[in-house]
């Protein structure tokens, strides 16, 4: 995969992507992460990216020309989506960086000040993405966010090839707690079945315990879950009457 990001601080994005697992990644060839400046795409002597608004107003707006010039430089021919990163856009999850990660490339434009002349946005961007409900100063943490999510599911990304399947939204629960040595920590202790040896029974807390922290933390979650018919009985018996997604 290869992921280009466009944006006035390049030099934001070093450390962020020369450590851990995207650091990893990177060097066993899964992707290719480069971050442009877009001041490389002015035409002026002072690298103007942004202009005052039409209409007046506060704040100043990202112009078009280095923007499309960006884009149309670094996507060539090929096939890429190149992603908006607005407060407008849709919002990010577990299922869109899944679709994320199906592509061989993306591209994304991160804005800064009041954001990008709308003509951007018309036509030249395929789709526009948030990473929440608030307003960040500049679309270079969202980018950094999304690429994030979008690598450690990449195969190979991981150690432990299992660990995205089960994370936490993967599978459209919480996922339960985890423990590690000591087994007794200034007297408080770990569950007994984790220590059986019995994989079986520890599989059955595991999903137990993610369907009770989901049920206790985001039970919007469950009505869209995939469940089978054990886990309705466990939630029914833990209190909850809500929806089920329509059996699959
Ligand atoms: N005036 C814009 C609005 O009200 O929609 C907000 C501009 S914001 C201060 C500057 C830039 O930060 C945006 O162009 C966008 O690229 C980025 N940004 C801010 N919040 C974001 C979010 N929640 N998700 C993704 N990008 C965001």
């Amino acid at each position: 995969m290869r992921i280009d990001i466009i944006t006035i601080f390049p030099e934001m994005f070093d450390c962020v992507f020369d450590a851990s697992i995207i650091k990893r990644a990177r060097e066993k060839g899964l992707v290719e992460i480069r971050a442009h400046n877009l001041r490389d795409w002015t035409t002026d002597k002072h690298k103007t990216t942004d202009d005052t608004p039409y209409g007046g107003g506060g704040g100043m707006i990202m112009k078009p020309e280095p923007i499309f010039a960006a884009v149309e430089a670094i996507k060539g021919e090929e096939e890429a989506p190149v992603i908006l990163l607005t407060p407008q856009g849709r919002l990010f999850n577990q299922t869109v960086a899944e679709e994320l990660a199906r592509h061989e490339r993306l591209i994304f434009i991160c804005g800064r000040y009041e954001g990008v002349d709308e003509r951007v946005r018309e036509h030249l961007v395929t789709d526009e993405i948030s990473i929440g409900d608030y307003v960040l100063s500049g679309g270079e943490l969202a980018a950094m966010v999304i690429t994030d999510a979008v690598v450690r599911l990449l195969p190979g990304a991981l150690g432990y090839e299992r660990a995205a399947a089960e994370d936490s939204h993967a599978t459209g629960l919480l996922e339960g707690p985890h423990y590690t040595r000591p087994p007794e920590f200034r007297r408080w202790t770990i569950p007994e079945v984790l220590t059986s040896g019995h994989h079986a029974r520890v599989a059955q807390w595991r999903r137990q315990q993610a369907l009770k922290r989901t049920l206790e933390r985001r039970p919007d979650l469950l009505a869209s879950a995939p469940l089978s018919e054990q886990d309705k009985r466990w939630l029914r018996e833990m209190g909850y009457n809500g929806p089920f997604a329509e059996d699959e």
